[in-house]
């Protein structure tokens, strides 16, 4: 039976297995399964040799094991090196550990419109910043500024990857939070028009100036709109929320695994169930 799974310490609330699962089931894989993998960073390495041995093809990884996964890989993506994280491993012949990072062209597939020639504002300087900091550049933005409360760390990235820090949020075309601001609102629906002016406080972001960008994309993702995209939806603006750019990585690593194009409606159903 070829098994998939996600690797990650803690990992019971991923929603990977229910996409995945509802995936290979619309497409009669019967024999397929995919499964939470808890594993602890002392026991990772261990767990990935052993892993391709019990009928494993790949797996994903999250939190907080992409950069050490992509340090046991016998091989790795440009994507993943640059990026310096994986979170797709895919097990050849000979037990050949192939690291790949998806949440980069994720990321581009599901803002939907091509970021080449725009400016772009990423808030954020953790794994998920850097992940969209260099889809951005490959794809040809036109200049990517980054901001976060920790500026050294704002700081860092962008020297390492060719972009600029800025001391706050800018104007530009299209704006991107990669921090984990947002998720701690969730199910506070009844306090919104308080939580909302201070989940934009903590990103130094005020209402009017969200109305400014042309594309806002959230990659934090819960059941309600976060604050920020609560605010970019009232002025008409573009947004992407990150559930769609779940579906989108999850998409590309099964198709990698797999060689199949995976139904998306599918997936993004089970993603809202
Ligand atoms: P991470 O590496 O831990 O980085 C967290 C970032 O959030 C840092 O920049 C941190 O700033 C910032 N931050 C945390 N609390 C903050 C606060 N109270 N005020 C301002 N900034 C704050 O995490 P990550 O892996 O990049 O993930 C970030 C978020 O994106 C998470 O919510 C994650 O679930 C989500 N995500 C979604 C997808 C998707 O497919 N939709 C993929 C990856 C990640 P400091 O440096 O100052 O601590």
């Amino acid at each position: 039976m070829p098994r998939l799974g996600v690797l990650g310490w803690p990992v019971a609330h991923s929603r990977s297995p229910a996409m995945h699962n509802a995936a290979l089931r619309a497409l009669g894989m019967e024999g397929w399964r995919y499964q939470l993998l808890p594993v602890p960073p002392e026991r990772l390495a261990e767990a990935v040799r052993a892993l391709p041995g019990a009928g494993f093809v790949g797996a994903n990884v999250t939190i907080p094991h992409k950069q050490a996964a992509l340090a046991l890989a016998d091989t790795a993506s440009e994507a993943a090196r640059a990026i310096g994280a994986a979170n797709t491993l895919t097990f050849g012949p000979g037990a050949q550990v192939a690291a790949e990072n998806t949440d980069a062209p994720g990321f581009l597939d599901a803002l939907g419109v091509s970021p080449r020639g725009m400016s772009a504002q990423v808030l954020g300087a953790g794994g998920s910043a850097r992940a969209v900091v260099w889809a951005l550049r490959e794809a040809g933005a036109r200049e990517v500024s980054v901001w976060n409360r920790t500026p050294e760390r704002a700081a860092a990235l962008a020297g390492e990857l060719g972009v600029r820090a800025v001391p706050r949020p800018a104007p530009a075309d299209l704006l991107v939070n990669c921090t984990s601001v947002g998720l701690e609102s969730e199910g506070e629906e009844l306090k919104q028009s308080a939580t909302e002016p201070h989940g934009l406080n903590l990103l130094e972001l005020t209402f009017d100036q969200v109305g400014s960008y042309a594309h806002v994309v959230d990659l934090v993702y819960r059941r309600t709109p976060t604050p920020l995209l609560a605010a970019a939806r009232a002025h008409g603006v573009h947004t992407v929320e990150g559930l769609e750019v779940l579906l989108a990585q999850g998409a590309l690593s099964f198709e990698l695994w797999t060689g199949v194009q995976p139904p998306l409606a599918v997936m993004r159903d089970a993603l809202r169930d």
